[in-house]
């Protein structure tokens, strides 16, 4: 045997020894690669047999022997592609279905028959006989049609595989793409050596393929045992980490980037992979418009509303934050939701609750629940506290007369000229049909005042409509409340409603206020 042999020998003997190795040690820590596992093991298995098979092959010294070895070696080899191509799918997480596993494994076990059956009808080398020339262990074949379908088959199950790793590459995080990078030039390799076989580019005689498969298994061997990558499962929290629809962020110890997901660059536009190892308050004062990030790392959850720089549109979102513990590795993760619809939504439903629809000033349940949290607060210092209730005069005949669109716009005229003389911190609501109720922290005799301005200036602005002017007038009742007698605001209201029915009923477009004298003698029918 020549040296060049003995040499070819060795090196496929080291691929033989080392896929032996990498099949033992994850079939006897199957139960920490759950997930792999099965297909990884067979696929070494078959790389093994196809690895000693060849040496051996290169050993034999007769056409008899070539054939018996070439046969053991098809029990391995046709089947590590597409065994190699099931494992590359489970490492992603691509589910492989019982259909597509028996058509993977059809076609090799077809070979297989094929190469065992051959000198009986020639289908896998039409030729196939030792090496006039070179001798044995050198062959001189021509190859069949069975061997071109095995061939086109074998190559594109590793370039399927190939190109699965490829474009998983994008979507995998930093850490993991040496292991990414180990697969892939793992599958490339013996795929290359096949495609230069088959253009006839190697030494003649014999398939070189086993002589690169050492690097590919140490290559994988370097992926099981440099890194826990297959038992993390990475690709698969790699598309959880991706898919979700919080915006995920996660710093070391120093508050540096590290990570980002999906959900968080479309939130952030600007933020991109040249940002990592910058500090997180600095990447923050990038994205927003100068904003600086409330750091309350540690376990928290806060909400944050920011300005993005690339749009200049304001967010809201609910931040989530937690510390990240592993070993003595620290970190943090900082988890965000964009919550500005719903609290849009949340505000738009608020709004609905408390405004009146016609006027958009609050309505008689708004006017309840803001009275009654200054009402008591007044009655305990005894602050002044006055209410008044206005009615628009003869507002039944404006409907009869103009009709209900008129009304309408009348009470929004009314309102509008209202709010032209209210200071902001006089609660100023619609109490009923064409009634509003007004009330401010001031006497009663500050209320008359005022009562009296708004009639005034109602009176002499009346609505202009395209046909014509439509002159109003309002009558108003003015109570304080009286502190030290137990008076709620219902009562209160009340003895408004009494000084207005006073002013109704003297006449209307005046402003009563209500004393003893107005609440005896004049007593309102229910
Ligand atoms: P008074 O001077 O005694 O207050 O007479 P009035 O006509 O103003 O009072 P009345 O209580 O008889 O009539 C109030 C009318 O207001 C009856 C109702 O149809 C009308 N009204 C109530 N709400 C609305 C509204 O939202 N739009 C319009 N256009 N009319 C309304
Ligand atoms: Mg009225
Ligand atoms: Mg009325």
């Amino acid at each position: 045997m020549n040296s060049q042999l003995t040499a070819f020998i060795t090196v496929i003997c080291t691929s033989g020894v080392l896929n032996l190795y990498l099949c033992l040690f994850v079939f006897f820590k199957r139960y920490n690669y759950t997930n792999i596992a099965n297909f990884f093991v067979l696929y070494s298995a078959s790389i093994t047999i196809y690895c000693f098979a060849s040496a051996f092959y290169l050993m034999a010294t007769t056409l008899e022997q070539i054939k018996f070895w070439t046969i053991i070696e098809y029990i391995g080899m046709p089947f590590s592609p597409p065994l190699g191509l099931m494992f590359i799918m489970q490492y992603l997480g691509i589910k492989i279905t019982r259909k597509m596993g028996v058509f993977l494994l059809t076609i090799p076990f077809i070979s297989l028959i094929m190469v065992a059956t051959n000198d009986l009808h020639h289908f896998h080398y039409r030729i196939f006989e030792i090496d006039p020339a070179l001798g044995a262990p050198y062959i001189h074949q021509e190859i069949g049609i069975w061997y071109m379908i095995h061939g086109v088959f074998t190559f594109a199950c590793m370039f399927v595989a190939f190109l699965l790793l490829l474009s998983h590459w994008k979507e995998t995080a930093k850490i993991y793409r040496l292991q990414i990078f180990s697969l892939i030039c793992g599958q490339f390799l013996p795929m290359l050596t096949a495609f230069i076989y088959l253009l006839g580019l190697t030494p003649p005689g014999f398939d070189p393929v086993p002589m690169v498969l050492w690097i590919s298994s140490l290559l994988y061997l370097w992926s099981i045992s440099s890194s826990r990558m297959f038992t993390l499962m990475p690709i698969a929290k790699d598309t959880i980490f991706n898919s979700i629809n919080d915006g995920v962020i996660v710093l070391d110890e120093s508050y540096r980037l590290i990570e980002f997901n999906k959900a968080c660059k479309s939130m952030f536009p600007k933020l991109n992979e040249s940002l990592f190892g910058m500090d997180f308050a600095k990447i923050w004062f990038k994205l927003t418009s100068g904003d600086s990030f409330p750091l309350k790392l540690g376990n928290n959850a806060f909400t944050c509303e920011i300005e993005l720089a690339i749009d200049h549109s304001r967010h809201i979102y609910q931040v989530r934050t937690s510390s990240l513990h592993h070993g003595n590795i620290v970190g943090s993760l900082i988890i965000f939701t964009d919550i500005t619809e719903l609290k849009r939504l949340q505000m738009k439903l608020e709004h609905l609750a408390y405004h009146d629809e016609l006027t958009q000033i609050y309505n008689r349940r708004a006017f309840f629940e803001k009275c009654e949290k200054v009402f008591p607060p007044a009655k305990e210092v005894s602050l002044p506290f006055t209410i008044i209730l206005i009615d628009i005069d003869y507002f039944k005949r404006v409907n009869d007369t103009y009709g209900h669109n008129v009304g309408d716009q009348l009470l929004k005229h009314v309102v509008s000229a209202c709010q032209l003389q209210l200071s902001e911190d006089i609660l100023f609501a619609r109490y009923g049909g064409e009634e509003f109720v007004l009330a401010l922290k001031g006497t009663v005799s500050e209320g008359e005042t005022l009562a009296n301005q708004l009639r005034r200036f109602i009176e002499t602005n009346p609505l202009s409509t395209a046909d014509e002017m439509i002159s109003v007038t309002i009558s108003c009742g003015v109570s304080e409340a009286t502190f030290g007698t137990g008076e709620t605001l219902h009562q209160l209201l009340h003895k408004a409603d009494e000084a207005l029915y006073s002013a109704k009923r003297a006449g209307r477009n005046q402003v009563h206020v209500h004393n003893k004298k107005v609440s005896t003698i004049m007593e309102r029918p229910s």
